[in-house]
């Protein structure tokens, strides 16, 4: 089933997850102990992140460096056609557009529709480490917009070769990410939003939101993305902060604000067991708040912490 349509069918609000793939080397038993648990929310999708190849220095029996490149997390596809195996439910793999040309962009799409895969957050990727700033795939997409563009004539059965006959139209329901405080390489939030409108009117489906602790930065949010004629639903995305570090590494990471509030909480915590407890209870709180003002869904980053995330779908559900 569409995200859109679960969400329009749904009479409450609900959960849902995001998962990394395991690192390479790893079971898909790490997968299955993060979601096994989590299956008594009933979640009706989990996303699934896309990790691209990434050039990294490796240091040889000489001294010497050799640049290489490696793929730290693969297996998105396989690791959906996994969950809908296991757990009957829709998962929602990311696709970037970084790490594609276009051509094996349109053979990935190909292979999630012959695995039954109806649902794609479609998304740019970021930089690879060893890049200053976003370099696609020569023949590749540079926004997402023109990743939905592609996914959309897909739709429409119009492939790259345009002379195919009777091409089969994919059924794709197209998710795009947005950002509540601006992606950090807008000039300003109102272009952000010009170019989310721009994923929207090209046939974004529905927008899942970039981590955020301010609950009222997501009202505002939602309201300037109604009030420029975005309709789609808006799926709010949460991540309990859960070390002291994180104070510092989430903004530089996700270019997100910690409320002062949070943060005294957690700076004052004298261990890094109190410092959860204060990120554990402000996201109860912040998803409670969510539920109240009438959000369709709450989707939780897992980031593998499986214990806290349930703690608090069981204070919220
Ligand atoms: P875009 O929509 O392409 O926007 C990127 C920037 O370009 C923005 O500043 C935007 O304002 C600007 N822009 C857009 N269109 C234009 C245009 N036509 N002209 C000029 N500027 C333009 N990353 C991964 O690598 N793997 C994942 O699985 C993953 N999952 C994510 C899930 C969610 C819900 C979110 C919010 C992010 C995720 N990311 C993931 C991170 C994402 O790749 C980065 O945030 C990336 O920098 C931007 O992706 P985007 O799709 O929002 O890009």
């Amino acid at each position: 089933m569409k995200v859109t349509d679960i969400i329009s069918n749904s009479k409450q609000p609900f959960i849902s997850f995001e998962i990394l793939p395991p690192l390479k080397g790893k079971s898909i038993d790490s997968v299955y102990q993060i979601l096994d648990p989590l299956m008594e929310f009933k979640p009706p999708f989990i996303n699934v992140t896309y990790h691209r190849s990434e050039y990294i220095y490796k240091k040889m029996a000489n001294g010497s460096y050799q640049k290489v490149v490696t793929r730290k997390r693969p297996g998105t596809v396989a690791i959906c056609a996994s969950i809908m195996n296991r757990y009957k439910v829709e998962a929602v793999p990311h696709l970037t557009c970084g790490g594609f040309t276009i051509e094996e962009t349109e053979d990935a799409l190909i292979d999630l529709q012959y695995i039954g895969v109806t649902n794609i957050l479609a998304i740019r990727g970021d930089a690879v480490k060893s890049e200053a700033s976003f370099i696609p795939e020569p023949g590749g997409h540079a926004y997402t917009v023109d990743l939905v563009r592609q996914m959309k004539r897909m739709n429409e059965g119009v492939y790259l070769e345009e002379d195919l006959v009777n091409a089969v139209k994919t059924d794709f329901c197209i998710g795009v990410g947005g950002y509540p405080e601006k992606h950090f390489e807008a000039p300003n939030f109102n272009t952000d939003l010009k170019h989310l409108k721009e994923k929207v009117d090209a046939g974004a489906d529905y927008i899942v939101t970039q981590m955020f602790f301010d609950n009222q930065k997501f009202y505002d949010f939602v309201n300037a993305c109604r009030a420029i004629g975005i309709t789609v639903p808006i799926v709010p995305g949460l991540k309990p902060l859960t070390r002291k570090k994180q104070l510092t590494v989430l903004p530089r990471v996700f270019a997100v604000d910690i409320p002062e509030e949070l943060e005294r909480a957690v700076t004052k915590a004298k261990t890094e067991d109190e410092a959860e407890r204060a990120g554990i209870e402000w996201a109860i709180q912040q998803s409670k708040d969510l539920v109240k003002n009438g959000v369709p869904c709450l989707h939780y980053y897992t980031m593998g912490q499986v214990q806290t995330i349930t703690e608090i779908g069981r204070q919220v559900f």
